[in-house]
């Protein structure tokens, strides 16, 4: 089959977004979408390919003081009866237009047609975002050729409805357990009950005071929260023990060692246990690129919330922003859209921001 990502659908990134929706690439299933893409950037004589797995990565090398990196990544979540693209007006339906193959195509528009742009670029084109980790296209990389994540500021084009957002928060689950003495419910004065001595963990949990912090004018805002809590033996057993497992959302200026020493000041007195954590990211606007980036845009950016791969950047002290057309309140749903206008709207800064 001819390869769909001709240099006239390169050219144009509205054109180009519908013809990454329409190669079907549900996450484990990039074969054909990357090879359409490793294809396309192999003709172009400014760039260097490389592909690892299904991640296809294509860089300038143009000698310049900085570079920069915009990612997108290739899969989707599992098609939901909107496959293929359908265009109604200035909207495109599908799966994977908002997430992300509008970003996407607005990087790979950029890789084939700015052959000089003011920064070097790596591009990388990425697999399995949308699924465990350790499958993720971007860490794979960053295991395997470090080397190859360097830059002094990274672009991920996620969908943020067009605006900028920045950095990310950490998230760490903890489980907070009390003791007890199991005895028969019919002599309970023999007993100490676990499941009673959880109402004080509960209460410092509904009277905590999440903060609330500014870092390069995002706003990021905390949550300390119980999710789950298990305890009991049976109906006439007085428990002997109670687990409450908590979420912590923390802001970028807490490390993961100092969100799990907050973790243990807070439930001071009581067993806890770290089950899982994920560092959050700086949001790093000071570098010069972001700097004229932001500026660019002309808005303050947001802090973002959730947990994204610009964590990934910012880890390794690169700092890394969300940017792109898709609406994230769309991402993963079967009318899952995009605006027509807002993929126009992206490429133009974007490109005006790389060409200088
Ligand atoms: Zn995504």
């Amino acid at each position: 089959m001819p390869n769909p990502l001709t240099p006239q659908v390169l050219a144009d990134p509205i054109a180009l977004t519908r013809a990454l929706v329409d190669i079907e690439s549900v996450s484990g299933n990039e074969k054909e979408i990357a090879d359409a893409v490793q294809e396309a950037l192999e003709a172009c004589a400014h760039l260097r390919v490389e592909r690892i797995g299904h991640t296809v990565i294509a860089r300038t090398e143009l000698g310049r003081e900085q570079r920069v990196v915009l990612a997108g990544h290739l899969d989707t979540v599992p098609i939901a009866d909107n496959f293929p693209s359908t265009v109604d007006g200035k909207i495109m339906w599908g799966c994977g237009t908002s997430d992300m193959k509008s970003g996407t195509a607005i990087a790979l528009h950029l890789a084939a047609t700015c052959p000089d742009p003011r920064y070097d670029v790596t591009y990388f084109f990425y697999e399995c975002e949308e699924v465990e980790a350790v499958r993720n296209g971007l860490k794979i990389v960053g295991d395997l050729r470090p080397e190859l994540l360097e830059a002094d500021f990274a672009v991920l084009l996620e969908p943020t409805y067009g605006i900028v957002e920045a950095g990310c928060q950490g998230t760490m689950r903890a489980r907070v357990r009390t003791s007890g003495v199991r005895a028969h419910a019919a002599r309970s004065w023999l007993g100490d009950n676990a499941i009673h001595k959880a109402g004080e963990v509960l209460r410092r949990l509904s009277d905590y005071q999440a903060r609330e912090v500014e870092i390069d004018g995002c706003r990021y805002r905390e949550g300390l929260n119980a999710v789950s809590i298990k305890g009991g033996v049976a109906g006439n057993v007085i428990p002997d023990a109670c687990e409450i497992e908590v979420n912590f959302r923390f802001a970028p200026d807490r490390s993961e060692e100092q969100a799990e020493a907050h973790l243990r000041e807070v439930f001071g007195g009581y067993e806890i246990e770290i089950t899982d954590s994920a560092p959050g990211a700086l949001p790093g606007l000071s570098a010069p690129p972001a700097a004229e980036f932001l500026a660019l845009t002309g808005a303050t950016p947001a802090a973002k919330l959730g947990w994204t791969d610009v964590a990934r950047f910012a880890a390794l002290g690169i700092p890394a922003l969300n940017f792109g057309p898709g609406d994230p309140n769309l991402a993963h749903k079967p009318d899952e859209h995009v605006e027509i206008d807002k993929i126009e709207a992206g490429a133009e800064l974007l490109r005006r921001w790389l060409a200088g």
